[in-house]
């Protein structure tokens, strides 16, 4: 499926040429603060000397997913980049503005609803138009790296599209804990790019504002067996063996019954069965205790780390 022709071939990036053998950093311009400081997303773009794909990696399209981010800048330390086949754009924080503000927004607005964007848009609207127009027209596939939403922590997986043969393959190959296929969500960046036929895997990992070494380790490790398959990297570089991952083909939250504190006493990532006790929610004042119970074999894919907790709200995801 992947066995095309792959042409040598020059990236274009804002007017700037990057030849094959080639690699640079290129400052795209977004916008300016109040206070009139220029503000500029950097993309580093790795251009082997043979052919081969292009890949896109990308983090921090969420400002506050600081794993996505994390993990690309250790690849870079790393030297994981050293790129002989193909080429590879290295994104590794997009959404500047909403790591300044710890906010997983661009000014108020979700980039990843603003898809595929417009020139004269808001600034979410206007990033989403650059990135498409300047980054995504060269790539083949690309990786969106992100982690769970404000203290619920996904256990390391891999979703990609199910109309999508092209990205379940390549998320086999990226081989994460878990993988499932996960519905496109209007206006996205993976729905914009699978309109033009250009494959994402959006990696969850960790949650945000907490840097997650396990998930961090995954995301690495499998963007490594991406490079690794299309044989683009050395074959010097270590990727440690991992176990095959699961695939999950059906998953559901379990909702707080109860209101009140939350305690866990299962690890996120392990394998439980029906009418296992996952937590407890007990009242303030030490009248009450209920055990949180699983309703079905599966195995949990995310926590709500949530100390208090509300009637109804999202504490357990578990996978099938
Ligand atoms: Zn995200």
């Amino acid at each position: 499926m992947f066995e095309k022709e792959y042409k040598n071939k020059t990236i274009e990036v804002r007017g700037y040429k990057v030849v094959s053998g080639e690699s640079k950093l290129i400052k795209i311009p977004i916008d300016r603060l109040p206070t009139g400081t220029l503000i500029e997303i950097p993309v580093y773009i790795f251009n082997g000397k043979e052919a081969g794909p292009t890949i896109l990696l990308q983090g921090g399209l969420h400002g506050d997913e600081v794993n996505s981010v994390e993990l690309i800048r250790r690849m870079l330390i790393n030297k994981d980049y050293k790129i002989y086949k193909g080429c590879v754009i290295v994104v590794p924080l997009l959404n500047v503005f909403g790591f300044l503000n710890f906010s997983r927004d661009m000014h108020g607005k979700d980039v990843n609803r603003c898809f595929p964007g417009s020139k004269k848009g808001s600034l979410a609207s206007r990033m989403a138009f650059y990135l498409m127009k300047e980054i995504v027209e060269n790539v083949d596939f690309g990786i969106d790296f992100h982690t769970g939403g404000e203290q619920r922590c996904n256990y390391p997986q891999i979703r990609y599209t199910l109309e999508d043969e092209r990205a379940k393959q390549l998320a086999t190959i990226f081989n994460a804990p878990y993988q499932f296929a996960s519905k496109l969500i209007p206006k996205s960046f993976r729905n914009a790019c699978y309109k033009h036929h250009i494959p994402i895997l959006v990696f969850e990992g960790g949650e945000s504002l907490r840097l997650d070494r396990l998930s961090i380790k995954k995301g690495i490790n499998g963007t490594l067996n991406i490079l690794r398959y299309f044989n683009m990297i050395a074959k010097s570089v270590v990727i440690p063996e991992m176990e095959k991952g699961i695939e999950i083909t059906n998953r559901k939250w379990i909702r707080a019954k109860y209101a009140g504190l939350f305690r866990t006493i299962v690890k996120n990532g392990s394998a439980v069965k029906k009418g296992q006790t996952l937590g407890y929610i007990m009242d303030t004042y030490g009248e009450t205790s209920f055990k949180v119970k699983t309703p079905y074999d599966g195995y949990i894919i995310a926590v709500n780390n949530f100390p208090i907790i509300n009637m109804g709200d999202a504490i357990f995801h578990i996978g099938q």
